[in-house]
């Protein structure tokens, strides 16, 4: 059953670790590792059952791939769950134990925080492994890349708006931002900067305030955002927000924002083209985060990290030649840029472990 699964999804290794003192209970997966060693988060939640915390590790990990492949990086795909509540379930010794399950992996898989985990766990893990991104600046970690992926979000809309309306000139469009949280205030504020018009929205109504005092925003309804005049829709706030419902309301001709998984299915995807709009694949808009962390293998600099943002405007202009030459939606698109560069550089052969123990900028702490 599970072999059957890990055929379907193409997994290479699936690694379960208990340790009965610690309480700890977490499955390791791995991937991909044809680009480099599997890169990604480990997420922390009370799964109702195994399976479920099995079929979250495989999903989120086989995503990474794709993820860090559109992105340009020498590195695979993998992830990690711990099954626990991370508001009653964390200790020290659970960290530590998972750090030693990371370690015993010899940098085939290097995690990084994700839902649930925060940079004081990952010190924990820190003190067992150094195949650890995401810790303390002080250890040569990169800090909150919210900063860095609203950035990145930036460079993908001037892609696709180049690709929608023939230029970049981001100040010419009306937005509409759902979300102005880490990544949707940053974002924001970019566009202000750039002269735009904005509509936004959010649950919490002092960061609404704020995007109207600081930045000038116009600020509507939770659910009015949908019906706003806007070029572009920004999600930047949760996943499936274009579905059904919301879809034949939106006047937008532009999709570009941070969140996560943004098409409620792909359905909604093939929908999306039929009416006109076009969408900036998530994934490849919002890789900032995982650019930054990736950068932690090399030693952490801003400056590169700012100009590895800006390659996100590249990848999204190869995404909409793929969409064109192969007559796809862009969400296809990106998926199949993904297997391409993994198909191509796989074929190369390059010895395994270049770039593993890439960590000679990690001032590592005692
Ligand atoms: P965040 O939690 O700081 O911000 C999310 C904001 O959305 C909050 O202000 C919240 O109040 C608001 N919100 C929640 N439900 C809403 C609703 N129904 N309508 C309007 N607003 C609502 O998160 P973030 O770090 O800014 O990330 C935003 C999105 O981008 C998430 O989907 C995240 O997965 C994705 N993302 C973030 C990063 C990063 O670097 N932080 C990287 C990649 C992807």
């Amino acid at each position: 059953m599970i072999f059957e699964t890990l055929d379907t999804y193409g997994h290479e290794q699936v690694v379960f670790c208990h340790n009965k003192d610690a309480g700890l209970k977490a499955i390791i997966a791995i991937h991909n590792t044809v680009l480099g060693p599997a890169l990604g988060g480990t997420r922390m939640w009370p799964y109702k059952s195994e399976q479920e915390a099995l079929n979250d590790v495989l999903r989120l990990s086989r995503g990474m791939t794709y993820k860090n492949a559109v992105a340009g990086l020498n590195i695979g795909g993998g992830k990690a769950v711990i099954i626990g509540n991370p508001a009653t379930d964390k200790s020290e010794a659970l960290f530590r134990a998972f750090g030693q399950f990371v370690e015993s992996l010899g940098g085939r898989y290097i995690t990084a925080e994700d839902v649930g985990i925060d940079v004081n766990d990952m010190e924990y893990v820190y003190r067992e492994t150094e195949y650890v991104t995401g810790v303390h600046q002080v250890h040569g970690g990169s800090g909150d890349p919210s900063p860095f992926t609203a950035y990145g979000t930036l460079q993908g809309l001037m892609a696709t708006l180049n690709k929608k309306f023939g230029n970049e000139d981001v100040g010419k469009y009306v937005y509409a931002v759902q979300g102005l949280g880490h990544v949707g205030m940053e974002y924001v504020k970019l566009l202000k900067e750039r002269g735009a018009k904005i509509f936004v929205t959010d649950i919490n109504q002092a960061l609404v305030d704020k995007a109207v005092s600081e930045y000038g925003a116009e600020a509507v309804g939770l659910d009015e955002i949908y019906d706003v005049p806007a070029d572009v829709y920004s999600p930047c706030a949760l996943g499936g927000t274009i579905n059904e419902q919301t879809l034949p309301r939106l006047k937008c001709k532009v999709i570009c924002g941070a969140a996560n998984n943004q098409l409620a299915s792909n359905e909604i995807g093939d929908e999306v083209v039929k009416r006109g709009i076009l969408y900036a694949p998530d994934y490849a808009v919002n890789a900032g985060g995982v650019m930054n962390v990736a950068l932690e293998l090399d030693g952490y600099n801003r400056e590169r990290a700012m100009r590895m943002m800006r390659t996100i405007y590249h990848n999204l202009a190869r995404i909409y030649e793929i969409s064109d030459r192969d007559g796809i939606p862009t969400y296809k698109a990106a998926d199949r840029l993904a297997e391409e560069r993994i198909e191509k550089i796989g074929k190369l052969k390059l010895p395994l472990g270049r770039g593993h123990t890439r960590f000679q900028g990690r001032i590592r702490g005692n």
